[in-house]
């Protein structure tokens, strides 16, 4: 982020709204109509709806009648999990739901599945999927639902969704990919990843805060119960008025990133390798989690070991670093990372975990400035003083 006061590193938590993005929003608040009226207001709303559901529609290499806007990605994320989807083939109930122990908490709460129909599927010391385990579990159910995220969202490890995909649809399931944190850094093509369904979320590419989409993957996947009923919006599935300025918003920001994202993500590849070759040269102790597996680009979770995590992420901020201390949604609570331990990572380790996540924006200035704050809370540290638990 060009600022000369602060420098931003949290770009998973949330990105700065793109220019397109920014003015398609404002473009659509002088619209006044409801998508769903016949007249002429109502049908300029409905084709600004229908231009965002193309080019998020591209952005995911789907078809833009499979795309089903929501109010986030944990919406999505919720939608999806559903015994209720069907296939021509199959319109009998998902009877198990199967989800990596690394996923983000709204899959983790298991959508519309009982408590006692959702497994577990471990990840190895880098924090990628046990492909084994899966064929294993797979076995348990007969028509099992499997979600396995495309990014992790703490450490940035890449999963093996393609080799997924093939077990679970062997084995006749379904798979959903969170696609959250991979959209608009790596390719998230549904078909080539053989994904059934995928969330995005606006946010984390430059979109608004508070939109997201579930795309399906074929015609061939029905939800045979809505999520949210009443007026029949998004085709049955998502009862509501669309937030039409928001979803505007969020097909400007796919566009952009469809188009700029290997650009984007090949400058943020340089900065952050930077970053933690120099993380390296001040503090050798340091940790570099899921290192020994692909990663997105932009993302770097490190620990030092004694280091206490919240502290140093306010220690950071004094020095005018935007860091944070795991997921962001978990920060301020105790407990420590679900996917460091996952990761078999000890606790104490999990509690010195520092998140820096770049993004199309993050310059070597901004790098200069995390670097200096580090050298100074890293040798602190380092030395037995200044950020320890
Ligand atoms: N999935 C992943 C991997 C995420 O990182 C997030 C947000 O951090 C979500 C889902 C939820 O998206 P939203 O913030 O749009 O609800």
């Amino acid at each position: 982020m060009t600022s000369q006061e602060r420098a931003y590193f949290d770009w998973n938590a949330t990105t700065p709204l793109r220019e397109a993005a920014r003015q398609a929003w404002t473009g659509a608040l002088a619209v006044p109509g409801n998508p769903s009226s016949v007249h002429a207001e109502g049908r300029a709303a409905h084709r600004l709806v229908e231009e965002a559901r193309e080019a998020v529609a591209r952005l995911a290499g789907a078809a833009r009648a499979n795309v089903i806007f929501t109010s986030s990605g944990t919406e999505a994320n919720a939608l999806a999990l559903s015994p209720s989807i069907e296939t021509a083939g199959e319109k009998r109930a998902r009877d198990r739901l199967f989800i990596s122990a690394i996923e983000h908490a709204s899959v983790r709460a298991g959508g519309r599945f009982a408590r006692d129909a959702i497994e577990d599927l471990p990840v190895d010391a880098d924090g990628r999927l046990d492909l084994a385990a899966l064929a294993q579990a797979l076995t348990q159910a007969a028509r099992p639902l499997v979600s396995v995220m495309l990014a992790n969202n703490e450490a940035g490890v890449i999963q093996p969704v393609a080799e997924a995909a093939a077990l679970v649809h062997a084995a006749g399931g379904l798979l959903h990919v969170d696609a959250v944190q991979a959209a608009g850094r790596i390719p998230c093509d549904i078909g080539a990843l053989g994904a059934d369904l995928m969330t995005l979320s606006a946010h984390k590419i430059g979109g608004p805060k508070g939109v997201g989409a579930l795309i399906k993957g074929s015609d061939d996947i029905h939800f045979a119960e809505p999520l949210i009923r009443g007026g029949g919006q998004e085709r049955g599935l998502r009862a509501g008025t669309e937030n039409v300025a928001g979803i505007a918003a969020f097909g400007a920001a796919a566009a952009a990133a469809r188009v700029q994202a290997r650009e984007e993500s090949a400058a943020m590849l340089v900065l952050r390798n930077r970053l933690e070759m120099e993380l390296r040269a001040i503090t050798p102790r340091a940790v570099i989690f899921g290192e020994g597996a692909p990663r997105l680009p932009n993302t770097t979770l490190f620990a030092l070991p004694g280091m206490k995590a919240e502290t140093a992420v306010i220690a950071f901020d004094l020095e005018g670093v935007a860091v944070s201390s795991g997921a962001a949604c978990s920060s301020g609570k105790v407990q420590p990372s679900h996917v460091l331990a996952a990761m078999s990572v000890s606790p104490a380790l999990t509690q010195a975990a520092v998140r820096v996540s770049l993004g199309w924006e993050t310059t070597e200035a901004d790098l200069l400035r995390f670097l200096d704050a580090w050298r100074k809370l890293g040798t602190a540290l380092s030395k037995g003083h200044g950020i320890a638990a």
